[in-house]
C-alpha cells in the first residue's frame, strides 16, 4: 500500500475529520466585519481557515484564500463592497488547502508571499491531485456498476454507495476546476516587511511548527496578528508531522508571540481572540508532549497511546478526532529526539 506520505493526505484526513468538507460552495452569510481600524476578517466562510485583509492607503494585503475557487471569488467581492484599492498581495500562511485553494480567483497581478518550503509542499499536493484526476474515473464507473448491480432490494446498503458516489463525483469535479498557484515571493528566514500606504505589515518565519512553511502575519500598527494554523482556537489541532511539523519549536514560536503589544489574535481555525488564545495553545502542546512522553517511558506503543491519551483538560475541544492524529505527530517527534 502507497504510505501516505503527502500533506495532500494530511490535509484531506483533517477535512473529512473535521467534518470541513471541500465542497467548493461557500456560505449564504460571509460578510467582512470589522476587527481593527483597518483589518477586516472575512466570516462565514464554511470549511476555509480564517481571512482577513488589510485595507491601506495604497491598497489591499489578504492573509490566506479560502479552501476552494469559489472561496476566492468570494473574498475578492467581499473586499470589493469595503474598497475598490487594488488587492496588491495574498499572504499565505502555509501550503494547506482550506487556506491556498481561493488562490486562482485573485485578480491578476496580486503578488502572492509565502514561507520557501510551500512551494515543495504544494508540489506534492498538486501531484496528488493529478494522481487522483487519473485514477477517480476508474472508480466512479466501478461504483457506479456495483450500485446497478445491487438494484432495489439492499436499500440500505445502496443508499450508502451512493453517498460515497456523490463523495467522490464532488472531489473529482472539485479536482478538475482546481488550479493551484504558486508564490511569487518567498521567504526563507528571518522576517519580510511591506509598507503599504502608511501601515506595515511584518511576516515572519517562526520554524517548523503546525507544518514547515508557516508564516505569521502581523500588523503593528493595528495590533493584530494572523497566527494561521499555528493556533487552533477552542479546537484540538492538527499537526501535520508528515510535513514537518515541530512542537517544541511552535510552542517556542507561541511564547515570542506572547510578548508583543497585540490586542487581537486571528487563530486560523475558530474565533477572534485575544493572548488568553496563545496561553491556551501552548498548554495544549504542553499537555499533549507531557502526555505522550509518559506513554514512551513507560514502554507504551503508538496504537496505545493513540487510544488511551484523552487530554481530560481539553474534553470539550472541537475537532475531537483529531486528537490520535495529534497524539501520533508527537510521538514521532519525540521518538526523533
Ligand atoms: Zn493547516
Amino acid at each position: 500500500m502507497k504510505k501516505q506520505c503527502t500533506c495532500w493526505l494530511g490535509l484531506i484526513l483533517f477535512l473529512s475529520l473535521t467534518g470541513l468538507a471541500f465542497s467548493g460552495e461557500a456560505g449564504q452569510d460571509v460578510k467582512a466585519v470589522s476587527i481593527s481600524e483597518k483589518i477586516y476578517l472575512i466570516s462565514g466562510l464554511s470549511g476555509a481557515g480564517n481571512v482577513v485583509f488589510l485595507v491601506a492607503g495604497q491598497g489591499v494585503l489578504v492573509v490566506d484564500s479560502g479552501a476552494s475557487p469559489a472561496d476566492g471569488l468570494i473574498i475578492v467581492e467581499k473586499i470589493r463592497s469595503v474598497t475598490d484599492r487594488p488587492i496588491r498581495y495574498v499572504v499565505l500562511t502555509h501550503s494547506h488547502g482550506d487556506h491556498v485553494f481561493g488562490l486562482q480567483s485573485f485578480p491578476p497581478g496580486t503578488l502572492i508571499i509565502a514561507q520557501q518550503n510551500l512551494t515543495k509542499n504544494m508540489q506534492r499536493d498538486d501531484d496528488e491531485i493529478k494522481d487522483n484526476l487519473v485514477k477517480l474515473p476508474a472508480r466512479i464507473t466501478a461504483l457506479k456498476e456495483k450500485i446497478a448491480l445491487l438494484g432495489k432490494k439492499q436499500k440500505t446498503l445502496r443508499l450508502t454507495e451512493e453517498e460515497s458516489l456523490k463523495k467522490l463525483e464532488g472531489q473529482y469535479a472539485f479536482y478538475k476546476e482546481l488550479q493551484l498557484v504558486r508564490p511569487q515571493i518567498t521567504l526563507d528566514n528571518g522576517k519580510m516587511t511591506i509598507s503599504l500606504g502608511g501601515e506595515t505589515v511584518e511576516i515572519i518565519n517562526p520554524g517548523p511548527a503546525h507544518i514547515d512553511d508557516n508564516l505569521l502575519v502581523y500588523f503593528p500598527g493595528q495590533k493584530v496578528v494572523h497566527m494561521g494554523d499555528m493556533l487552533f482556537y477552542r479546537h484540538h489541532p492538527y499537526i501535520d508531522w508528515q510535513a514537518g511539523s515541530n512542537t517544541a519549536t511552535w510552542i517556542a514560536a507561541l511564547r515570542d508571540v506572547q510578548t508583543w503589544p497585540v490586542e487581537k489574535v486571528i487563530p486560523g481555525h475558530g474565533p477572534v481572540a485575544g493572548k488568553e488564545a496563545l496561553d491556551e495553545q501552548i498548554r495544549y502542546l504542553s499537555d499533549l508532549r507531557a502526555a505522550v512522553a509518559s506513554g514512551l517511558k513507560n514502554g507504551h506503543t503508538l496504537e496505545q497511546m493513540k487510544k488511551s491519551i484523552v487530554l481530560p483538560a481539553w474534553k470539550d475541544l472541537g475537532f475531537p478526532n483529531m486528537l490520535p492524529y495529534a497524539v501520533e505527530a508527537v510521538y514521532h517527534e519525540l521518538s526523533r529526539d
